[in-house]
Order: structure tokens, then sequence, then C-alpha cells
């Protein structure tokens, strides 16, 4: 077995073959290394447990080459294909928000005790363990995860104020993303709606008038994704909570954005913290898994014990309860949050990147190409947290903007691996706030091939 094993070809042996010569130049030299090691990877496996014989192992070896090209185009010609995200919006949703660490939780790839008491050998909790985690992460009294923010919402409204009335402020009525808007949720969790005050300013007395008998809670839903600026006022959250318990109601708050961080350290306005809303004197604050807490989709409701435990218990809970692999993930961004180690979630590492290291890849990347043949520059660029969190801030990043008609943008999209950037009248920019360092070369050769076929295209009038 271990002769069968030395006869597998090194990998910078396989890169010399003209197949990944060729490759490399379309794909990057890091995809193609990673396809590489992959497929090597899979031969040894098959080698070790002895399902290959002798000639068959040199037959494997032998079309090793075109086995990793093939394995490149479809890795990007799949469903829900891996892109490079050049738009600078660091949490976009039809990009999947935000991107999860590596590797993979191992037990994922497994069994795990999901729901097993392993002391005790019998059925556990599902959710014990994480509630435990985002106690001891957050600070909280208590919490609960679902599926999304939207959930989340809907179930705490379903729990607390089915067929009565919850009292919101008409400047909080937000639509996000086109799917999610409050009122359309709230009507769907049985819950009735009440308006106050106007769109620019609501004030105390507005509430106060609104509570009555079938008030069952105040609603306070964070504005993600628009401003109200000029002649405002809403009341400070403390005395709403004041408000709110002193009519034994809950005050419960779609924070949405679930910033638990200072964002100010990323020289990014002050977002609430979930643990600030909490102190301020609401009862259940709502929030993503996949926004600001850098995790898989998820949402998470926390606050004390009195609002958020009878959620669990809900029959609709059973229908809205995360799978394995959100409370897998999420334990571990967790984990990440507590230990002070957000340089292992990758939101937070890409947010970290300084400003001068993404100018110096965008140089050298603009560089590389001009070399090429492709009319590129390192340009200034703002890119955006964006996921409906810091609506309007920006963030200083560098990005490489490239002259070409329209068709450069489409043959981007359509390249291997896709490349998704934004269009300026003629100009592609591609934003490296939200490129990974190891996808650089792999980025400048994507745009080579793209800028030479829509060259092509263009020539030939197609
Ligand atoms: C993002 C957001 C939602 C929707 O959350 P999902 O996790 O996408 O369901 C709801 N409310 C607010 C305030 C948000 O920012």
């Amino acid at each position: 077995m271990t002769t069968l094993y030395r006869r597998l070809p090194a990998v910078h042996r396989l890169l010399e073959t003209p197949e990944l010569v060729a490759a490399i130049k379309q794909y990057g030299r890091p995809a193609v290394v990673g396809a590489c090691r992959r497929a090597l990877g899979e031969l040894r496996t098959a080698a070790a447990r002895g399902a290959l014989g002798n000639e068959q192992l040199e037959l494997e070896c032998a079309s090793l080459p075109s086995r990793v090209v093939q394995t490149l185009v479809e890795t990007w010609r799949r469903p829900y294909a891996e892109i490079i995200n050049a738009t600078g919006v660091l949490l976009h949703t039809n990009l999947g928000r935000a991107p999860l660490p590596s590797p993979m939780p191992a037990q994922l790839a497994g069994y795990l005790a999901l729901e097993y008491e392993l002391e005790e050998g019998r059925r556990g909790q599902r959710l014990a363990p994480l509630a435990d985690r985002l106690r001891e992460t957050l600070g909280v009294e208590s919490a609960v995860m679902v599926n999304n923010n939207a959930a989340a919402l809907a179930l705490l409204l379903r729990t607390h104020a089915d067929g009565r009335e919850v009292v919101v402020s008409r400047g909080q009525l937000i639509e996000i993303g086109g799917s999610f808007r409050l009122p359309d949720v709230m009507a769907a969790a049985g819950a009735r709606l009440v308006e106050v005050g106007c769109t620019n300013r609501t004030h105390l007395e507005d509430y106060r008038r609104a509570i009555g008998e079938a008030t069952a809670a105040v609603l306070v839903a964070h504005q993600s994704n628009y401003r109200v600026i000029g002649f405002t006022s809403e009341p400070p959250l403390d005395e709403l909570a004041r408000l709110a318990h002193d009519h034994n109601l809950p005050l419960l708050v779609d924070q949405g954005s679930g910033a638990v961080h200072d964002l100010g350290r990323w020289g990014l306005p002050h977002e609430p913290t979930v643990g600030e809303l909490l102190a301020a004197g609401a009862d259940a604050v709502c929030f993503s898994g996949d926004k600001l807490l850098g995790g898989p989709q998820a949402g998470i409701v926390a606050g004390r014990s009195r609002w958020v435990d009878p959620l669990a218990r809900h029959p609709l809970f059973r229908a809205l309860r995360p799978d394995k692999t959100a409370l897998v993930w999420m334990d571990r961004v967790l984990e990440a949050h507590r230990a002070g180690r957000l340089e292992d979630i990758p939101l937070y590492a890409l947010l970290d990147v300084p400003e001068g290291v993404l100018r110096r890849r965008a140089r050298r990347i603009a560089r590389s190409l001009t070399k090429n043949g492709v009319p590129a520059t390192a340009v200034a660029t703002r890119s955006a947290l964006g996921g409906g969190t810091t609506p309007g801030a920006t963030l200083a990043s560098w990005g490489v903007a490239v002259q070409a008609a329209p068709p450069l943008a489409a043959a981007l999209r359509t390249g291997a691996p896709p490349v998704v950037g934004t269009m300026h009248d003629d100009t592609v920019v591609l934003d490296l706030r939200a490129v990974f360092s190891s996808q650089d070369r792999t980025l400048e050769a994507a745009v080579a091939t793209a800028y030479k076929a829509s060259q092509n295209r263009q020539a030939t009038g197609r």
C-alpha cells in the first residue's frame, strides 16, 4: 500500500503539466492547487482502502490533470456557485450574507450529540447547549434560536401578542429586502398593529395614549436600511421601557443587525448592541445570526427569562427550530466572540483589513493586469457593511477599476469563478473589501480571462 502511495505525483509535479499550466492562467494558482490537493486526497484515500490495483492507480494518476480541470469547471457551474464578492458590500443578502469560518466543524460530516445527553445516555434538549453559550457570550438571562430573524420576531409576537395589540411607531414600519415587511409579519403572527406618531416624530405621549386593555407589548424596530434625518424624534429606549413596565407590558426590540461589539472600532457609527438595549430596559431583543454576528442564518431572541423562555415551549417553535448545521456553526462563532478571537470570524477578518493593505493589493492587481493588456487602475472606494446594518455609513476601501463596455461585467459574472462587481458608467469596479487576500490571484486571472472574452465578443459583434 505504501508503495502505491509513493507513486502518487507531488502537487508541484502536477502543476507543471500543460493542462494545469493553462488552468492556472484561467483560474489562478490557489484554486488549481486546492483542486489538485483534493484530487490527490481522494486518490490517497482510495489507495489506503486498497481499492486500487497497480494498473488502475497508474491510469488514475495519468488522468489527474484532466480530472482537476473538470472539477474546476464544475465547481463554478454548480447551483449556489462559489463566487468572488467584489461588490464592496460585506453582508450581501443575495450573496449569502456572512461568510462562515473554515474548516467546516468536523461533527457536521458525521453524527453528533444534537439532542442527547452523553453522561446520562438519554435524550437531551437540542437548544440547551446553544442557549448556555448565548447566555455566557452575550451576558443575557435567557436566549432562544430559530431559523432567521423574521421567524424570531413572528414567534415572539405569536407567543406574547396573539390576537392582541402591539404598539409601534410610524417611523419604524420597515420593509427589508422586499419580503420582510413589519406590518405583514405582525399580521401573520396574529398581532394587531397599532401605529402611533408620525413618520419623522413619535413622542412618549403617543405611546402612552395608545396603550389600553388590549395592548400586549410595545415594539421597537430598528431602522435597518434607511435613515430618517432632519426634524426627527423618538423617545429614548429607557423611557419607553419604563412606560411599558408601568403597564406590566414587555418592551420588545427588533434590533436586526446582531451588533454585539461597538462598531466605532471600525470607524463606523455606533449601533446599539444587544447588551445595551437590554441594559436600557428592553425585555426581549431579536436579531439575525448572519449579519453582524458573522454566523449562519439564524434568528436569536435574547433577554429576560419571563419573556424569552415561553418561546421554546410554543408549538410553533417546532416549525421554526434551527437545524444541526446552524447550531454547530453558531456555537463556533459565538465561542470566537466570547474569546475575543474576532479574526476567526471571516466578517471581522475582512472588516479588520487596513485601508493601506487594500491599497497595496489593488495596486498590485492593477499593475499585473495592465502588464497583461487589461486597462486596470487602483481606485479608492467606499465599501459598506450592508445587510440592513449601518445604513448610509461607508468604510474606506480600495478596488480595481477596469475600463470596458458592459459585456465585461457579464463576462465576469459568468466566468470561472464568477466575479460580482459594480458598474459605474463605462467602468467595472472590483472592490477588495469583501475579497479574501487568498482570492487575489484567482480574481486577477478571472478578470484577465473575462476581459479577453468580452473584447472578442465585441470584435466579432456577438
Ligand atoms: C435583517 C432584519 C430582519 C430580517 O432578518 P432575517 O434574518 O433576514 O429574517 C428583520 N428586522 C430587522 C430590523 C433586520 O435588520
